[in-house]
């Protein structure tokens, strides 16, 4: 395949917009190479400037859960264009969005939309903050939160109690406040929270693990994560920026059984537009300003063009009985594929797996947390990447992402990608 138009355009863009890119792992920096401009896409398909075509297993990272330009919610943004795109005021539609969401997902009453994931998770934390009326907080080391500073915490700091930033500009003070936790080692949680009694607000967690590649939780780590928080008065958030609409309607309180919160939301809630939210029950989500103290705002949240596409997308979800089913056999169906061609040729993998979230690792070990995803090997992840991308199919350009399966694939489609790897690991 040939990449020229993107090549130049990827040239034009690093001397006006730092790394060529408004979001770091675009860039390709993990798997070299130049970074694919797209132009368009439709379905299961993205097409690049130089023309290329592309099975997408990226979705934009999560949000095209039905496939790119989903008539539905095309069709609902245009119409809402024309009547104007913000007035700073409130609409009938935010209520319409946040009366349908409140009815998929377990366990919460009322729901605030905001414009990104990043903005759900920091509002979230502020709020069981302000609840709990306490400062310090666990998250996960892997787990991705967005890029607000009490997030950019992650292991491999050495710090084991008190995170250290891991991003220049995240001062001590902030990192302080954030305590690190081994994913699916209930135990840790119990030591860190024993070791910091009665100053935790809050546990953050992807439910399901996405951000280092697909990692389940295993049985009993959440339903520990919830007995820790009762016991303790601490408030559990499921981050479901990933996982919220996409592994069942009511997201993964719902597959599981166990109750957050605080739940957050962004990627499919939005059905492509910039739209995030964060949703609780009633005692806790009255703490919000203009009803409570936490303070909370946006100029363009709940925008009606954002609102229009995120309706149009959940109301699809909704509607249709089959789509997780479907979702799942068609990731279980290429999970198989992939498997089989790997074993084919002694590729040295493991796969993770649940629903429509699916990665494959280069490791022997199961990958379970942040630690043994990092045993990956990542020349041969590489090798994998860029043979994938010239039989047309786009993988996200790290070992550390899940793949998203959309419901736009056809079983031709998981047949192309499964061949593709079948070549591919002869070589690997
Ligand atoms: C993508 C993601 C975020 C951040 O969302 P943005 O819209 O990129 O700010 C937060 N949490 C999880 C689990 C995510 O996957």
């Amino acid at each position: 395949m040939l990449y020229q138009r993107s090549s130049v355009l990827f040239k034009a863009a690093q001397e006006v917009i730092p790394g060529g890119v408004n979001s770091p792992v675009r860039a390709f920096s993990a798997v070299g190479g130049t970074p694919i401009f797209a132009k368009s896409a439709k379905g299961a398909y993205v097409y690049d400037e130089d023309g290329n075509r592309f099975i997408d297993y990226i979705n934009s990272w999560g949000p095209m859960l039905l496939g790119h330009a989903f008539p539905p919610v095309v069709d609902a943004v245009i119409e809402k264009t024309k009547q104007g795109t913000s007035f700073g005021m409130p609409t009938a539609i935010e209520t319409e969005i946040a009366e349908l969401a409140v009815s998929m997902v377990p366990n919460i009453d009322k729901i605030r939309f905001v414009n990104s994931g990043t903005e759900a998770c920091m509002s979230a934390i502020r709020l069981a903050r302000g609840f709990t009326k306490k400062d310090k907080i666990i998250k996960f080391s892997g787990c991705y939160h967005g890029h607000s500073d009490s997030f950019l915490i992650a292991a491999g700091s050495g710090a084991v109690t008190f995170g250290t930033p891991n991003s220049p500009g995240v001062t001590e003070g902030t990192a302080k406040d954030t305590l690190l936790a081994k994913y699916n080692d209930i135990e840790n949680v119990k030591s860190l929270v024993e070791a910091n009694k009665g100053e935790i607000a809050s546990i953050i967690v992807e439910p399901v693990a996405g951000n280092m590649g697909c990692i389940p939780p295993v049985d009993g780590f959440l339903e520990g994560l919830r007995a820790v928080c009762d016991a303790n008065n601490i408030l559990l958030i499921f981050d479901e920026v990933m996982t919220g609409f996409r592994l069942a309607k009511g997201g993964v309180q719902e597959l599981k059984n166990v109750d957050a919160d605080i739940v957050c939301f962004g990627k499919v809630v939005g059905g492509g537009l910039p739209v995030g939210a964060f949703a609780a029950r009633n005692e806790i989500m009255n703490h919000l300003a203009p009803l409570g103290p936490v303070y909370q705002a946006g100029t363009l949240s709940g925008n009606p063009l954002a609102m229009a596409a995120g309706l149009a997308m959940l109301k699809a979800i909704e509607e249709d009985a089959d789509l997780m089913t479907r979702l799942g056999e068609k990731t279980k169906y290429l999970h198989e594929g992939i498997a089989d061609a790997l074993n084919k040729n002694n590729v040295i993998h493991t796969i993770n797996r649940i629903g429509s979230m699916i990665s494959v690792h280069f490791s022997e070990e199961p990958v379970v947390d942040f630690d043994s995803a990092a045993k990956g090997n990542n020349e041969t992840f590489k090798k994998f990447f860029h043979g994938m991308l010239n039989k047309g199919i786009y993988i996200a350009p790290s070992a550390f992402e899940t793949w998203f399966i959309t419901d736009a694939l056809s079983y031709e489609d998981l047949n192309e990608t499964i061949e593709a790897v079948e070549e591919i690991a002869k070589y690997l």
